[in-house]
């Protein structure tokens, strides 16, 4: 098919993407690069929790380190490895992913607990801004998971640390602008990140693009084919589908050139791909194969349809008024999946089917 303009990635790389598949991509995208920076900051963050406790039980008084230990030791540490361990199995993304994002409620809130047993609650407080900035730089959330979880974080200490602390006015100012900066900075980093992360994707996905696209034409090229023929015996083996594959070539094609000149032959590929591709479903997939040999796949179909199918599109070109006002014709080797095919027997078989087409006359459909 002709790429689907609609479905391209917009030139200006904007934060939002505009249409649903772009979006969908991306989040792929994005889960794919982000799993192994989740897996690592979380066991880190699960290590040096636990280097938090080591230090705690040589340092701290006997009163407080019991809760200090429960909380450095036995619970951030656990939480934070099973969300290490989760990311190697993808398809509990969505529950890891929400893990992370509470993580960091947990350990607000176990900081708040042992900070609100000590008289100098000051030294521990650190912990929270830290805990704002992590969200948003390292975690590994997207932007919007991450400011749900910093939002929620700031709330559950804004309203501890003013109802249940008893900080003085300046300390209380001074914690309330510390959790301002390391929030404004956070969301800023994690903003320009996403940002990059989009500028990067679509330009990815302009290149993958362009490597896949004919200059001419505008088809998919050779490039595309094995991934679209890949997807499709994959599906024809997994579901019990048959599908059709032709390879088209233009018949006397040099006499076109040798009369009218290469750039007219040019305008003639680009006017057949046209004409192919509106007859094709959607689903149909054509890719420009050579010079002036074009691949159609026809999926989930049986012999007699593509055979009909394929004979139509044949005497549509027969009967196209081109704009040299010649008749072309093309020939079309057919063949139709069956069960042991492998990329390169399936595509010989239609390519030996043309052959018999061209030795039999031109201007027909042979199929094997
Ligand atoms: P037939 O297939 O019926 O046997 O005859 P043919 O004349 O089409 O034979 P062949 O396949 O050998 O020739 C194909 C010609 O297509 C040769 C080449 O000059 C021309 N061609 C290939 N690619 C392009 C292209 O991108 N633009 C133009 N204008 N011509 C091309
Ligand atoms: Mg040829
Ligand atoms: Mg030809």
């Amino acid at each position: 098919m002709l790429h689907d303009k609609k479905n391209s990635i917009a030139n200006s790389p904007a934060i939002d993407f505009k249409d649903k598949t772009t979006r969908d991509k991306f989040d792929r995208w994005m889960i794919k690069s982000n799993l192994l920076q989740i897996r690592l900051v979380s066991a880190l963050t699960g290590l040096l929790y636990m280097i938090a406790a080591l230090i705690n039980s040589m340092i701290v008084s006997d009163d407080i380190l019991s809760l200090m230990i429960t909380i450095h030791l036995y619970v951030m540490p656990p939480f934070l490895f099973l969300i290490s361990l989760m990311t190697f199995k993808k398809d509990l993304y969505r529950l890891f992913i929400f893990l992370l994002i509470i993580a960091p409620v947990v350990a607000t809130i176990g900081n708040l607990f042992i900070t609100s047993e000590l008289e100098d609650p000051a030294l521990y407080m650190t912990e929270l801004y830290l805990i704002i900035f992590w969200i948003f730089t390292v975690s590994g959330l997207r932007l919007w998971q991450a400011t749900i979880s910093a939002i929620t974080t700031v709330i559950v200490i804004f309203v501890v640390t003013y109802f249940f602390f008893s900080l003085s006015l300046e300390s209380f100012v001074m914690h309330c602008f510390w959790m301002l900066a390391s929030f404004s900075f956070g969301f800023l980093g994690a903003y320009l990140l996403e940002k990059s992360y989009k500028e990067v994707f679509s330009t990815h996905e302009q290149l993958t693009q362009l490597a896949m696209t004919d200059k001419l034409t505008g088809l998919y090229n050779r490039a595309k084919l094995d991934e679209l023929l890949h997807n499709e015996l994959n599906r024809s083996k997994r579901f019990q589908h048959t599908f059709g594959l032709a390879i088209m070539d233009i018949d006397h094609f040099k006499k076109i050139n040798d009369t009218y000149g290469h750039q007219v032959g040019d305008m003639i590929l680009k006017e057949i791909g046209k004409l192919i591709t509106e007859d094709l479903r959607s689903t149909d997939k054509i890719i420009r194969w050579g010079g002036e040999e074009f691949l159609l796949i026809y999926v989930e179909t049986d012999k007699k349809e593509v055979l009909k199918r394929v004979e139509e599109l044949r005497l549509k070109i027969e009967q196209h008024l081109f704009s040299i006002s010649n008749i072309i014709t093309a020939s079309f080797g057919l063949t139709l999946y069956s069960k042991d095919d492998t990329i390169d027997s399936i595509i010989q078989r239609a390519d030996n089917a043309l052959y018999i087409a061209k030795n039999n006359g031109r201007n027909r459909t042979e199929f094997i």
